[in-house]
């Protein structure tokens, strides 16, 4: 029988066995997984001191968990509060955690880390000060140091230890910046954890024999004449491999905001060349210094809070009750279409994949085979399992075979009159309650709708490309779309595992319209006659992962310009005035003066070679659009990239498009490459220098240099009050 827990329970129990060996199980009585809170350094603390008082009476010490995970890193609420005035007190609080750490690691006895789930962050760093670090060999099981993800350090010794570990390169390179989870047998590979058991039974036999083979175990660190694998900065490899490492993070950061990467880095390399203590000094001053500045909390904000109150459901009608799809539909075996099957079928969910052709469903089929024989050629599934995935796809060139799904997703060519058409097909074959979903990017889903009898029922659900990677899926609500519909769309994108937003109605819905904003920017400064290449390195110094003409070159230059077209006419149609941009002249003068119209139609900005690689910008370029004869700073072309998002998504928010901040930051993230340093495209705003004052304060400027359409709304002006929009 399990107790209930108790909050005042202890975190950590001690369990003293005959053999002499304490074992050391951390349960937060108070949460569903441990992290380190002040509480738990304070009971750790505790402990630390009868191990040592007891020591002469003890023969090892094992530290475990009693929950499914092992410990999970730093609490985020707590390091979210901290502000400059908490630096000092924070500085103490993590010294004494790693004064704790130290001790455990200099007790004198085996210390043995028994890691029976996930070790991530702080999880990790305690396991770290063991001696021994022994983990269960299962999927669920995830070690690293993921804090770099969220504008973080490890400062719990996790740096210190890494590189004592594995040397300054290594540790930097595969755990420290990369922030990756790695499975227990790439941990033990790369030297994380020293061994492997098959299940948690395991772990506590494995440990004792341990500590029987090693009564005298210390840290290599403490052993005399040790020196750090790959050298100090001064000395070693690590000396020659410094500008490489310093490259390798301009490489990952593009030039942009990257203070924590760059705080890793230099708490690395300068604690290679001091002791311990000394090293674990830096750490925390680094930490703090970086804790408690606006990025690390946009980071947070965006990748944990947002995300949490979206999965939360914050955007998901309530009262209806949960749906789960078992039996799906899609139209349109495509590249879209293919992929949405695969994402289903992964899950367990029966597809029904229609083409016009037997052949072309079965081509779609094709793509889950193809994916699935990687992933069993990488070990990563069972040939058996990946038959089972295959097997829940039915290909077919027949809608009727639609008759028994429950959701129906359409992605035939992007044809207002041909998806009307399927639709009015398709609802005459599928049950009376099924779902008919459309994954159209730009169509207004209100009058697709319009193309079925009950448009209620009807959704737009905006998977992005490639679907396996993308998380994302925009979810449209049109004007008569039910919140038992919006809620089934909400709920099977969570059975997907993706993440939802919730969208209403409009002409792009949110993500489209607000990265064309973007792309339209840069259109423009190459009419200005800005070099392409300035261009390229504002964007990745704003922190997009990639440059704007690239992605143009990509995704056709026709398409925005259809895009726009359809806009024009829809304006004209309801007698709206048309506002130029002056992208649209640069578009048609690019498409119909030269010919140029991106990747797919072999060349747009850039030149590509005969395998399709860039092979440089087109020059004729330059003759096209004269090069200025003074370049605006890289700045202001950053800014011009990233206000002009920001500003059309207020506007999208200002209109009631997108209604929840969250949904607005976190698809901007996952769906458009927003960078994630400044904690999603609405909190740009508040996090601007200055607050949203500051924001419209710069928007004017830009609006005087460079044009009315970055002139901050009213609507944007009065509510730049001291209380923001968001946190
Ligand atoms: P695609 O051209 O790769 O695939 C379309 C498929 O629909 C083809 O296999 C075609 O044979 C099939 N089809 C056409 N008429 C049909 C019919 N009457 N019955 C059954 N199947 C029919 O296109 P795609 O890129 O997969 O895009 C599909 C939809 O998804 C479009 O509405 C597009 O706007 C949208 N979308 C595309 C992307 C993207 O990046 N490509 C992203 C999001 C949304």
């Amino acid at each position: 029988m399990t107790s209930v827990p108790n909050p005042v329970d202890p975190i950590f129990t001690w369990r003293k066995e005959s053999d002499g060996v304490v074992v050391i199980t951390i349960d937060d009585p108070t949460q569903d997984v441990n992290t380190v809170h002040s509480r738990f350094v304070a009971e750790l603390s505790a402990i630390v001191e009868r191990l040592q008082t007891e020591r002469d009476d003890i023969a090892g010490v094992v530290l475990t968990s009693g929950k499914s995970t092992f410990v999970a890193g730093g609490d985020l609420h707590e390091i979210v509060a901290l502000g400059p005035e908490d630096a000092a007190r924070f500085t103490r609080h993590l010294d004494h955690l790693k004064a704790q750490l130290r001790a455990l690691e200099t007790l004198g006895r085996p210390v043995v880390a028994a890691i029976n789930g996930s070790a991530l962050g702080g999880g990790l760093e305690l396991a770290l000060a063991a001696h021994h670090r022994v983990a269960v060999d299962s999927p669920r099981v995830q070690i690293g140091l993921p804090e770099v993800g969220l504008g973080l350090l490890p400062a719990g010794g996790g740096i210190v230890r890494t590189v004592r570990l594995l040397g300054a390169k290594r540790a930097l390179d595969e755990v420290l910046l990369t922030g990756k989870r790695f499975r227990p047998a790439q941990a033990r590979a790369l030297g994380l954890v020293d061994e492997l058991v098959a299940t948690s039974d395991d772990l506590l036999p494995y440990a004792k024999q341990w500590i029987v083979g090693h009564p005298d175990a210390v840290q290599p660190w403490d052993t005399r004449g040790f020196t750090l694998p790959g050298g100090t900065q001064t000395h070693g490899a690590l000396a020659a491999e410094l500008p490489f490492l310093s490259s390798t993070l301009r490489a990952r950061t593009g030039g942009a905001p990257a203070p924590a990467e760059r705080a890793i880095l230099a708490a690395a390399v300068e604690g290679a060349q001091v002791d311990i203590d000394a090293a674990s000094r830096i750490e925390s001053r680094y930490f703090v210094e970086i804790a408690t500045a606006p990025i690390a909390k946009n980071r947070i904000n965006l990748t944990f809070f947002d995300l949490q109150q979206i999965k939360g459901g914050a955007s998901r009608p309530s009262g209806q009750p949960t749906y789960r799809a078992s039996r799906v539909g899609v139209v349109g075996a495509g590249m879209m279409g293919a992929g949405i099957a695969y994402a289903a079928a992964k899950v367990g969910i029966e597809v029904v994949l229609v083409d016009t052709s037997l052949e072309a469903a079965e081509k779609g089929r094709a793509y889950s085979a193809k994916v699935e024989g990687r992933a069993v050629a990488r070990g990563q599934r069972t040939q058996a399992d990946a038959d089972a995935l295959l097997a829940r796809i039915a290909a077919t060139a027949d809608l009727a075979d639609l008759r028994d799904v429950d959701f129906v997703i359409e992605a035939v060519f992007e044809n207002a009159a041909l998806k009307a058409d399927i639709f009015s097909r398709v609802e005459a074959v599928v049950r009376p309650d099924a779902v008919l979903g459309s994954n159209t990017s730009t169509l207004p889903i209100t009058s697709l709708a319009a193309s079925v009898g009950r448009p209620e029922d009807f959704v737009g659900v905006h998977f992005f490309s490639p679907v396996d990677k993308m998380a994302l899926v925009e979810i449209i609500r049109g004007e008569a779309t039910s919140d038992a519909t919006l809620a089934k769309a909400f709920d099977l994108v969570v059975q997907l595992g993706k993440t939802p937003i919730v969208v209403n109605d409009s002409r792009g819905f949110f993500t489209s319209r607000v990265i064309i904003a973007r792309l339209n920017e840069a259109v423009a400064m190459v009419g200005e006659g800005i070099a392409p290449a300035s261009i390229e390195q504002a964007s990745l110094q704003a922190g997009y992962p990639a440059g704007a003409l690239q992605l143009l070159d990509e995704l056709t230059l026709t398409l925005p310009r259809a895009v726009r077209e359809e806009a024009r006419a829809a304006a004209a149609a309801s007698g709206q005035a048309w506002v130029t941009h002056p992208s649209h002249d640069v578009f048609d003068r690019l498409i119909d003066d030269w010919g140029r119209v991106g990747r797919a139609g072999g060349g747009g900005f850039y030149d590509y070679d005969e395998q399709g690689r860039r092979s440089g910008f087109w020059p004729g370029l330059a003759d096209a659009f004269p090069r200025a004869a003074t370049t605006p700073t890289l700045r202001d072309l950053s800014e011009r990239l990233l206000f002009a998002e920001v500003l059309e998504a207020w506007a999208a928010h200002a209109e009631g498009v997108i209604e929840a901040p969250a949904d607005a930051n976190v698809g901007s993230l996952l769906g458009i490459g927003f960078p994630a340093w400044t904690g999603g495209v609405l909190r740009f705003l508040d996090q601007y220098e200055g607050g949203r004052e500051g924001f419209v304060a710069r928007a004017e400027e830009l609006a005087e240099q460079y044009g009315d359409r970055f002139r901050p709304p009213a609507s944007l002006v009065d509510s730049a009050q001291p209380a923001g929009l968001s946190a």
